[in-house]
């Protein structure tokens, strides 16, 4: 018997020694030690010994196991430490190689525009105010002068959700939705930024783009107002050197109205491909507010006036960086978008 287990530890020394891996020293474990292991085997055969020799055997297989156990753990340190060993050996740091630059995006270029837009207008005193965008067919054309069978509704043709409910075609609403909530209130100084829809889709027109609509509200408000306000919008948006020109135009809830146009950038005013050889480029639409408007909203037009104007983010930024397809803004194409 004891040649036996004498038996047992050699081979069981010359295995573990040659253990490969972890894997192998784990199958030894088993095959050593496990439940139906050669080792717990010889514990299980000793019935038939005599009650003499069953203590010293019992102590000798004992001995057996713990030798063998500490073989095993002596082993697996080892192949541990030779793993790690090997990795560090395998992945050497090379600090002649160039670092890898992680990716940093930035704001969208509409996003920074809007941005832009409203510090130039928070640097002038105005509020920003938001509004929603499924908006009441009441706040988005009726509270603005614009009842149901106005022809002005042609050209905001929108989303409707139903009859009463649709996606709003402008800012303005807000303008309506804060003489609710402010009038009689004065001075207002208010600009409401957001995404408006209108069932358009080519190169310049989107079925969504975003606005600014600004407005101001107190005693003795003017076109000079309205005209010193833009001027210094244009000043900071486009260069210092920007004069502005109001043209007449038509909105149902401005009277007089005015287009907004801006002396081209590209060619300093003297006419190029962009300004059509005018010089001037065109902005935004403004005036002063209608009197009906201020009525509605709860205003004396007698006592107080104020102005109003509109602009189309997507084209400030066509403009200020030369971007001639406004599908452009939104094909999530970084070789666009990282330009800016
Ligand atoms: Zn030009």
């Amino acid at each position: 018997m004891k040649t036996q287990l004498e038996g047992i530890m050699n081979q069981a020394r010359e295995l573990i020694a040659k253990a490969a891996d972890i894997e192998a020293l784990n199958e030894l474990r088993v095959r050593f030690l496990g439940k139906k292991g050669e080792i717990t085997s010889i514990l299980r055969g000793m019935g038939g010994l005599s009650p003499e020799e069953r203590p010293v055997l019992g102590k000798l297989v004992n001995e057996l196991r713990d030798q063998v156990e500490l073989l095993i753990e002596e082993k697996l340190t080892e192949l541990k430490l030779g793993n790690k060993a090997r990795r560090l050996k395998e992945e050497t740091l090379d600090v002649t190689l160039p670092g890898r630059v992680r990716q940093v995006g930035h704001l969208h270029l509409l996003t920074q525009v809007m941005n832009e837009i409203k510090e130039i207008f928070l640097g002038m005193g105005f509020e920003i105010v938001e509004g929603p965008e499924v908006e009441l067919d009441y706040y988005n054309f009726e509270a603005l002068n614009i009842p149901k069978d106005h022809p002005a509704r042609d050209m905001q043709d929108t989303f409707y959700i139903d009859t009463e409910v649709l996606l709003r075609t402008h800012t303005s609403p807000v303008q309506a939705r804060v003489y609710e909530a402010r009038v009689p209130q004065i001075p207002l100084r208010i600009l409401a930024p957001g995404k408006v829809y209108r069932c358009d889709d080519d190169a310049t027109h989107s079925p969504m783009f975003q606005q600014v609509e600004g407005f101001v509200i107190d005693r003795q408000i003017s076109l000079a107002d309205l005209k010193g306000t833009l001027l210094a919008f244009a000043r900071q948006m486009f260069g210092q050197e920007r004069e502005i020109r109001l043209r007449p135009g038509f909105f149902p809830f401005t009277e007089p109205s005015a287009e907004v146009d801006v002396s081209c950038m590209m060619c300093g005013g003297k006419g190029c491909r962009t300004c059509s050889h005018t010089g001037w480029l065109e902005i935004l639409g403004s005036g002063l507010v209608h009197p009906r408007v201020l009525e509605m909203a709860g205003y004396d037009p007698e006592q107080v006036s104020g102005f109003a104007f509109g602009m189309g983010v997507e084209r400030i930024a066509m403009l200020k960086y030369g971007v001639d397809d406004l599908r452009l803004f939104f094909e999530n194409d970084l070789r666009f978008l990282r330009q800016f």
